[in-house]
Protein backbone atom coordinates (compact mmCIF):
# COMPACT_ATOMS: atom_id res chain seq x y z
CA UNK A 1 0.00 0.00 0.00
CA UNK A 2 1.13 3.40 -0.77
CA UNK A 3 0.88 5.82 1.60
CA UNK A 4 1.69 8.97 -0.37
CA UNK A 5 -0.87 8.06 -3.15
CA UNK A 6 -3.31 10.91 -3.15
CA UNK A 7 -5.46 9.81 -5.95
CA UNK A 8 -8.66 7.40 -5.87
CA UNK A 9 -9.09 4.54 -7.82
CA UNK A 10 -11.80 2.18 -9.08
CA UNK A 11 -12.14 -1.44 -7.90
CA UNK A 12 -10.40 -3.72 -10.62
CA UNK A 13 -14.19 -5.45 -10.55
CA UNK A 14 -15.38 -2.04 -10.80
CA UNK A 15 -18.32 -3.25 -12.86
CA UNK A 16 -19.84 -5.48 -9.59
CA UNK A 17 -19.15 -2.01 -7.59
CA UNK A 18 -21.58 -0.02 -9.11
CA UNK A 19 -24.93 -0.01 -6.76
CA UNK A 20 -27.37 -0.40 -9.81
CA UNK A 21 -24.84 -4.01 -10.49
CA UNK A 22 -25.37 -5.29 -6.70
CA UNK A 23 -28.93 -4.57 -6.94
CA UNK A 24 -29.08 -6.88 -10.27
CA UNK A 25 -26.82 -9.44 -9.15
CA UNK A 26 -28.48 -9.64 -5.69
CA UNK A 27 -32.46 -10.01 -7.13
CA UNK A 28 -30.75 -12.30 -9.86
CA UNK A 29 -28.66 -14.50 -8.39
CA UNK A 30 -29.64 -13.84 -4.44
CA UNK A 31 -25.79 -12.52 -4.45
CA UNK A 32 -25.03 -9.43 -2.08
CA UNK A 33 -21.60 -8.06 -2.04
CA UNK A 34 -20.01 -6.53 1.28
CA UNK A 35 -17.34 -3.58 0.78
CA UNK A 36 -14.21 -5.32 1.66
CA UNK A 37 -11.37 -3.18 3.89
CA UNK A 38 -8.43 -3.25 0.89
CA UNK A 39 -9.69 -3.82 -2.75
CA UNK A 40 -7.57 -4.56 -5.57
CA UNK A 41 -7.61 -1.37 -8.13
CA UNK A 42 -8.13 -1.40 -11.62
CA UNK A 43 -4.13 0.07 -11.96
CA UNK A 44 -2.93 -3.06 -9.75
CA UNK A 45 -2.28 -1.71 -6.46
CA UNK A 46 -4.02 -2.58 -3.39
CA UNK A 47 -5.57 0.17 -1.85
CA UNK A 48 -8.07 0.66 1.20
CA UNK A 49 -11.80 0.77 0.01
CA UNK A 50 -12.39 4.50 0.96
CA UNK A 51 -9.50 5.38 -1.78
CA UNK A 52 -11.64 4.15 -4.24
CA UNK A 53 -14.84 5.10 -6.00
CA UNK A 54 -17.28 3.84 -8.84
CA UNK A 55 -18.12 7.30 -9.91
CA UNK A 56 -16.61 8.86 -12.92
CA UNK A 57 -16.31 12.07 -11.72
CA UNK A 58 -14.26 11.29 -8.53
CA UNK A 59 -11.35 8.78 -10.05
CA UNK A 60 -8.95 10.67 -10.05
CA UNK A 61 -6.06 8.02 -11.20
CA UNK A 62 -5.98 7.70 -14.73
CA UNK A 63 -5.11 4.28 -15.49
CA UNK A 64 -7.85 3.00 -13.41
CA UNK A 65 -10.25 5.60 -15.54
CA UNK A 66 -9.20 3.63 -19.34
CA UNK A 67 -9.36 0.59 -16.92
CA UNK A 68 -13.46 1.37 -15.61
CA UNK A 69 -14.27 2.77 -19.18
CA UNK A 70 -12.95 -0.50 -21.07
CA UNK A 71 -14.63 -2.53 -18.25
CA UNK A 72 -18.24 -1.34 -18.75
CA UNK A 73 -18.07 -1.10 -22.08
CA UNK A 74 -17.54 -5.11 -22.16
CA UNK A 75 -20.46 -5.19 -19.27
CA UNK A 76 -22.80 -3.38 -21.62
CA UNK A 77 -21.89 -5.97 -23.98
CA UNK A 78 -22.14 -9.15 -21.56
CA UNK A 79 -25.90 -7.67 -20.28
CA UNK A 80 -27.06 -7.11 -24.30
CA UNK A 81 -25.96 -10.87 -24.86
CA UNK A 82 -27.88 -12.07 -21.04
CA UNK A 83 -31.13 -10.34 -22.46
CA UNK A 84 -31.18 -12.41 -25.74
CA UNK A 85 -30.59 -15.36 -23.94
CA UNK A 86 -33.52 -17.92 -24.21
CA UNK A 87 -35.03 -18.43 -20.50
CA UNK A 88 -33.10 -15.61 -19.31
CA UNK A 89 -33.98 -14.39 -15.81
CA UNK A 90 -32.99 -10.54 -17.12
CA UNK A 91 -35.72 -9.36 -19.88
CA UNK A 92 -34.20 -7.66 -22.73
CA UNK A 93 -35.44 -4.54 -22.04
CA UNK A 94 -33.96 -4.92 -18.59
CA UNK A 95 -30.81 -5.91 -19.83
CA UNK A 96 -30.94 -3.06 -22.72
CA UNK A 97 -31.75 -0.36 -19.83
CA UNK A 98 -29.04 -1.76 -17.58
CA UNK A 99 -26.54 -1.89 -20.55
CA UNK A 100 -27.11 2.08 -21.33
CA UNK A 101 -26.51 3.14 -17.47
CA UNK A 102 -22.82 1.46 -18.45
CA UNK A 103 -21.76 2.47 -21.85
CA UNK A 104 -23.26 6.20 -20.20
CA UNK A 105 -21.10 5.55 -17.10
CA UNK A 106 -18.06 4.42 -19.78
CA UNK A 107 -18.17 7.57 -21.74
CA UNK A 108 -17.85 9.21 -18.66
CA UNK A 109 -14.99 7.57 -17.51
CA UNK A 110 -13.52 8.71 -20.86
CA UNK A 111 -13.86 12.15 -20.68
ZN1 LIG B 1 -5.45 3.46 -10.09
Amino acid sequence: MDEGDPHIHVERRVVRADAAVRNLLASTFGLVADAPSTVTTGCGRRVPYAMTSPRPESVTCLACREHAHREHLRFADELEGLGRMAGSVVTPDRAAEAARHHRDLAARFAG
